[in-house]
């Protein structure tokens, strides 16, 4: 990122970080006023549960969108399955959306982590029962997790070559995050090698590779993401200058991939004046998710208070001083979770069916309530 990338990158974080020191982060509901404030479309403008058709981009699972195996009663929740009650399953818990940026063996800014602290952190997920899924995954309200594990969302901002990069025989270079992730999965069956990237116009520093590099991304179920083209403070912008950053980076990963992308991540998560600028322009993008920057674990897709227009991200980052990173940022936020497991989204093995324990039943958005499963 260039020098004054970096100073606003510093002033969003401090902005966010102050913001939020003045609050007590730990309620999920704090934020409530932030997150469903401008934005109350009515329910079928807001996550669907299913899908969208728009989007090329469509997850990967297999199971039939939007046709859970329940049929909706008309009275009571159904009860949930004895598996899923046995694994103790809430589909209305947290799921942390870690936010990446540079991955080097030798960090030189605050936001860099290395490539060792990267392995350390996904052996972490990877042995205490996380499951990543993709952005579009998580936006799409499908989310295909195994029977008791907990979805965890990894992306990485601004395409920089540690993240990925082909080596000679067209395979993910070693040390970079791609082959971090694969590594970790090799050494821990069951740990899904996904990751989401959201990019700026240099691709990973891949040239005129750039083509096979995203191709091998997106054949390898790594999600190819939308983060304007020069990584500009859409505060500062108008609608059409907003549209053209979104709009230019759509047209080239179209280009490249032949396909739209679903998510889009703000540049130093600023927010533009309209936020609905960001989120479509007919013929040219269309997302199902928009990402902010910080500092607390992302709502459930199911809550009733879930924003799919400003979906939280942690920064992964050791508990040290700096940005309050004792409290906000990713390993203090695996403590935390650790240490309430009854507010961490687990999964109950069907991505037809949302259970929770009765205790959560407020929290159920109104369109969910044909699949839930109470216990
Ligand atoms: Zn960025």
């Amino acid at each position: 990122m260039p020098l004054l990338h970096k100073i606003a990158a510093l002033v969003v974080v401090c902005s966010l970080v102050l913001g939020l020191a003045f609050q007590d982060h730990r309620p999920r509901h704090a934020h409530r006023a932030e997150t469903t404030g401008a934005h109350g479309k009515a329910p079928a403008e807001r996550l669907s549960g299913r899908p969208s058709a728009t989007p090329s981009t469509a997850p990967s699972t297999t199971a039939p969108a939007g046709t859970p195996s329940a049929t909706p009663s008309g009275g009571a929740t159904a009860a949930a399955a004895p598996a899923a009650v046995q694994a103790k399953a809430n589909e209305l818990g947290q799921i942390p959306v870690f936010m990446y940026h540079r991955i080097m063996k030798h960090p030189e800014a605050s936001l860099d982590r290395s490539t060792k602290e990267l392995y350390t952190e996904l052996t972490r997920l990877a042995t205490t029962g996380y499951y990543p899924i993709t952005a579009a995954e998580f936006a799409s309200g499908r989310l295909d997790v195994p029977l008791g594990k907990h979805p965890v969302v990894l992306t990485f901002d601004d395409s920089t070559p540690g993240q990925f990069s082909l080596d000679a025989q067209g395979n993910p270079a070693p040390d970079t995050a791609v082959a971090i992730i694969q590594q970790v999965a090799r050494e821990h069956p069951g740990f899904r090698p996904v990751a989401t990237f959201y990019c700026n116009d240099d691709l990973f520093a891949l040239g005129p590779r750039a083509a096979d590099g995203l191709r091998w991304l997106t054949q390898n179920g790594f999600e190819v993401a939308n983060h304007t083209v020069t990584h500009p403070d859409l505060r500062t912008l108008g609608k059409a200058g907003v549209q053209k950053e979104i709009g230019g980076m759509e047209d080239k990963l179209l280009s490249l991939t032949g396909r739209h992308t679903t998510t889009f991540a703000y540049p130093f998560g600023s927010i533009p004046h309209n936020r609905t600028w960001a989120q479509r322009l007919d013929g040219r993008y269309s997302f199902q998710a928009v990402f902010l920057a910080g500092w607390k674990p992302s709502e459930s897709p199911f809550d009733t208070v879930f924003d799919r227009w400003a979906v939280t991200r942690i920064r992964s980052e050791g508990k040290i001083k700096e940005n309050d990173c004792r409290t906000f940022c990713s390993t203090a936020w695996l403590d935390w979770l650790d240490a309430h497991p009854q507010e961490r989204y687990t999964s109950d093995g069907d991505p037809g069916t949302v259970t929770f324990p009765k205790t959560f039943e407020k929290r159920l958005a109104k369109q969910f309530r044909p699949y839930a499963r109470e216990y």
